[in-house]
């Protein structure tokens, strides 16, 4: 049995293995949602879950015609969606605990994967869902960057933002905070000095849950759709923007691999980027 929960607790489950499948999902969609650079999912049959509490706080967003995207009220995690038609109960793998007995399988819509991302590991990849899955288009009208200015907006589309600035760093993180805040293999942020982030519409839509004990760490994410989006960090003037919720090529590459030693079991570093156990090194 694998237990899942959302990173505030609220949304707990259970799904009993062996799960149908375990895949990387690389489309525009996936990456909004999640605010990462790839979602990592796993199905089991409608009898193999079950709700422990929480169901009440899963709120829902239809995405597409064939796709509702279905999160954490209180802090943002992507939550499971139930598709009794296709027999089929779909789990983001950086919410559940432990050994889950299965490793990734495929990258689907690796067409559509992070400009910043290389992928690394040799699985098979396809760039539509393979036969027998629920298809949909996932393109979303691209944004033509402007020259020092790098933007990014939520799945909705209600919320948006802008920083005017280069970015400090990206860093690929493999914390558990991390993983549960994303529902991800790992988050991937990209860090810019706070002063030149600004929202430029939807800002009343942005919820923020700080992690309670957490001395700096939280999520924001839109109230409407989910998706994760930036949180201004004041006192160390630095806004956190979660990679998938940009909309333009951010211009950098992952420095590395930051709490490598608390990775998801299931995931493989396969790239040759920096590794580093715990935090980064002083910069
Ligand atoms: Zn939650
Ligand atoms: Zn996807
Ligand atoms: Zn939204």
């Amino acid at each position: 049995m694998a237990d899942g929960r959302c990173l505030c607790g609220a949304v707990r489950y259970q799904a009993d293995p062996p799960f149908q499948f375990m895949v990387h999902c690389h489309c525009s969609m996936c990456r909004k949602h999640h605010g990462s650079t790839f979602a990592t999912l796993v199905a089991v049959p409608p009898a193999a879950f079950r709700w422990v509490s929480g169901e009440a706080n899963v709120g829902s967003y239809v995405s597409s015609e064939h796709a509702t995207r279905t999160f954490c009220r209180v802090c943002g995690s992507v939550a499971p969606h139930l598709l009794p038609k296709l027999g089929q109960v779909i789990l983001p793998a950086g919410n559940l605990e432990g050994e889950l007995g299965v490793t990734p399988q495929l990258h689907l819509f690796a067409g559509s994967k992070a400009p910043w991302h290389e992928i690394s590991d040799g699985l098979p990849q396809t760039e539509e869902y393979p036969p027998g899955f629920d298809a949909m288009s996932v393109a979303r009208p691209t944004v033509p960057p402007r020259p020092g200015i790098a933007e990014g907006s939520c799945l909705c589309g209600d919320v948006a933002f802008e920083i005017a600035a280069a970015p400090i760093t990206m860093r690929n993180c493999h914390c558990s905070r991390c993983r549960r805040g994303r529902s991800a293999a790992h988050a991937t942020n990209v860090l810019y000095p706070s002063e030149a982030f600004r929202w430029t519409r939807g800002e009343s839509q942005v919820a923020d849950f700080p992690l309670p004990d957490a001395r700096y760490f939280g999520t924001a994410f839109c109230r409407r759709c989910g998706a994760g989006l930036p949180r201004l960090s004041r006192e160390r003037g630095m806004a956190v923007v979660p990679a998938g919720s940009l909309d333009v090529d951010p211009g950098v590459r992952p420095s590395g691999h930051i709490y490598a030693g608390s990775k998801a079991a299931w995931f493989e570093i396969t790239d040759d980027i920096p590794q580093f156990d715990e935090g980064p090194p002083p910069r």
